[in-house]
């Protein structure tokens, strides 16, 4: 049996079957909880991005032909041997990128439930539809390029895959490099489902050599990326000078709107679950927690007392909410934020820099809450990716609205309150992609995405699909 020292990805896949890159980079894998290299992976490169665009390119006539129904069943397929893996799949995420037991078992089930939404927006979707003379039908785009994050990889490998796969277009695939466990998986999964060859190509590679190819290669229609705002903006230049369609889901910096009515039983477990989703490192974590000042004693109060309970350690502990960050880069990052907010004369209310008590080795950091945080501050406009949340007080529910949409971003926003109405009417002001109220569910369907640097365009459900259509008119 393979041990996890022994772990080495050194497979890609094109054109159906694994192959050995020309790259011959090897890059560590570490496990997050302790720093160890548990494993290695060896890079794909440029040329090995041309041969995975060129099978994607061969595979695309036929594929484009292939029915509806043929297309909803490799959907179901996939979601089939995708949730066979739900175990390892689940197992890989603790182990490389450290989230919780059961957040990473959350992540496992939403790769495989996005295929199988897929199916379900597919079998809805008419792709002819008459406007006056005119028979417009809806044309897949041909390659995509599809490029994905290390805090949610296996679901973005899933759900874009699912819409590239609905809409008839074929892809190529660059995971995130950290991640390799979770690709392994998921594409044995995805072989097994046995789709065409050459329709998806899964290529490990940095970035700035197999992502940027993928960003200027004439043969690649669009590209579908998901990560931060600097690289989001790097691929929309690169792509600019063949008109590529892109799809960008990139960083946040969502607002958690207490109103004045609200019940701080209810609000307080809301702003901490938002907040430190994904043990922070989450592009739509709510991390600006806008408070009125009427209140702000009692609401500081009642978060104190419900972040001393939150436990930062261990992901395999079924008491942990929040693992470790991803690398120590990130690690260092966070802790550079924490010490900044202090600098900036925010007030450390929760939390602080260094590890959680306890914790020696691994990349924790403490959960923690700034408050008297001015929304010109840097901790309240950068995207910081880890569990440290900002109080910002307010006086009018006008200057609250107002500092929620003062933000370079606009991809989530959380309202709570005790009337619903009310809350409905504030969130039809907020400029963000999806707004949640009082923790409702969400809406695996519903459009995802961002107004402003938060990115462009949408995914899910029908706006996710259209996202990899073209329209034709047809007159006559
Ligand atoms: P990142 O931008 O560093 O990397 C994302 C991916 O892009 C990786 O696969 C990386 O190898 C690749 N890449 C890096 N440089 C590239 C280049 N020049 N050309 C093409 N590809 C390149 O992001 P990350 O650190 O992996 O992920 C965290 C970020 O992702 C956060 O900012 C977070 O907000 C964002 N994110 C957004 C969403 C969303 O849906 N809006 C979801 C998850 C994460």
């Amino acid at each position: 049996m393979e041990t996890i020292d022994q772990i080495y990805i050194d497979q890609i896949y094109i054109d159906g079957a694994y192959v050995t890159p020309h790259g011959t980079e090897l890059f560590d894998l570490h496990n997050p909880a302790t720093g160890d290299v548990i494993g290695r992976v060896r890079l794909g490169d440029e040329t090995d991005a041309r041969a995975a665009i060129a099978a994607a390119k061969r595979a695309f006539p036929a594929f484009s032909q292939t029915s509806k129904a043929d297309r909803i069943a490799m959907l179901r397929r996939m979601h089939d041997a995708v949730t066979a893996r739900a175990d390892a799949l689940t197992e890989a995420v603790i182990l490389e990128y450290g989230a919780p037991a059961s957040r990473a078992r959350w992540m496992a089930e939403y790769a495989a439930s996005v295929l199988a939404d897929a199916a379900r927006t597919l079998e809805d979707y008419d792709f002819t539809r008459r406007i006056g003379s005119a028979t417009v039908t809806m044309e897949p785009l041909g390659v995509v390029g599809i490029i994905t994050p290390w805090n949610s990889n296996a679901g973005f490998i899933c759900s874009k895959l699912a819409m590239v796969v609905a809409s008839g277009s074929t892809c190529v695939i660059k995971p995130s490099e950290m991640s390799a466990m979770q690709t392994r998986i998921v594409l044995e999964a995805l072989h097994e489902a046995g789709l065409p060859a050459g329709v998806f190509n899964i290529v490990n590679g940095r970035g700035d050599t197999v992502g940027a190819e993928f960003s200027t290669h004439p043969d690649i229609a669009k590209v579908s990326f998901t990560g931060s705002t600097a690289t989001g903006r790097a691929i929309l230049k690169a792509a600019s000078d063949t008109f590529k369609r892109v799809t960008l889901e990139l960083g946040g910096k969502s607002p958690m709107l207490i109103l004045d009515d609200a019940d701080f039983a209810e609000a307080v477990p809301f702003a901490l679950q938002a907040g430190y989703m994904n043990s922070g490192q989450a592009c739509i974590a709510g991390t600006r927690i806008l408070v009125p000042e009427a209140r702000l004693a009692e609401f500081e109060a009642a978060i104190a007392a419900g972040v001393a309970t939150i436990k930062s350690g261990d992901p395999r502990d079924p008491a942990t909410a929040i693992g470790p960050m991803v690398s120590e880069k990130q690690w260092q990052r966070v802790q550079s934020y924490i010490r900044r907010g202090i600098e900036e004369g925010a007030t450390l209310l929760a939390g602080g820099e260094g590890r959680p008590e306890g914790e020696t080795g691994g990349w924790f950091v403490r959960p923690t809450i700034f408050t008297a945080v001015r929304n010109d501050m840097v901790i309240a406009r950068d995207e910081i990716f880890g569990p440290v949340l900002s109080i910002i007080a307010y006086g009018s529910e006008e200057e609250a609205i107002a500092i929620a949409n003062d933000t370079s971003y606009g991809l989530h926003a959380y309202v709570a309150s005790a009337d619903p109405a009310r809350a409905r009417k504030v969130a039809g002001r907020l400029v963000a992609g999806r707004v949640i109220i009082n923790g409702a569910p969400m809406e695996p369907l519903a459009p995802f995405g961002g107004f402003k640097h938060s990115g462009i365009g949408r995914e899910n459900g029908v706006f996710g699909l259209e996202a990899y259509l073209e329209p034709k008119a047809v007159m006559g």
